[in-house]
């Protein structure tokens, strides 16, 4: 019953363009596939993520 609402949590909004994605599991750098902005994350449980911040050797 809860399968969505925990789906929800593993997946990202990019903040640059808003596009909700799902990043490989434990990575810690996704791109987002709308935008291609890349974004440093981390996952405080196992089944969230949390955007930390920008990659900013990408960033031109
Ligand atoms: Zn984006």
């Amino acid at each position: 019953m809860n399968e969505i609402s925990d789906k929800r949590k593993s997946q990202l909004r990019c903040l640059n363009c808003f596009t909700r994605f799902e990043p490989a599991e434990k990575a810690t750098e996704v791109k987002c596939p709308k935008c291609e902005m890349e974004w440093r994350i981390t996952w405080p449980a196992n089944d969230s993520v949390k955007i930390r911040g920008p990659v900013w050797s990408t960033v031109k």
